[in-house]
């Protein structure tokens, strides 16, 4: 009887510290806060996708000239598309990078 009880106690403090750990270790940010991801443009209406101003499209390419993803961006996915567009209309007419190769 009594080891049995034991055992109960085994896993529910089992029961109890393994979800915490769980939940921490999904939690994407590492510094504990994570940041509500809005929707620049969504968020700033007045904020055009243009593809003549690479200076706004840059901050969405990473240093490789990679689009960078939604997931990442925190775009919606009507917003990244005309995005995607704009970033590949400015490559075409070499406004923006298609690559960014080191030396
Ligand atoms: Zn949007």
């Amino acid at each position: 009887m009594a080891t049995e009880e034991t055992n109960e106690n085994q896993t529910k403090q089992g029961d109890v510290q393994r979800p915490v750990i769980r939940m921490l270790g999904k939690a994407r940010s590492r510094s504990g806060v994570s940041r509500r991801k809005v929707c620049r443009f969504c968020a700033d209406t007045t904020l055009a996708i243009d593809y003549k101003n690479p200076s706004l499209l840059k901050s969405f390419i990473t240093d490789r000239g990679k689009i960078v993803p939604r997931r990442i961006s925190g775009n919606c996915a009507r917003h990244q598309r005309s995005l995607s567009v704009a970033i590949r209309r400015a490559r075409m007419i070499a406004l923006m990078p298609f690559t960014v190769t080191g030396r």
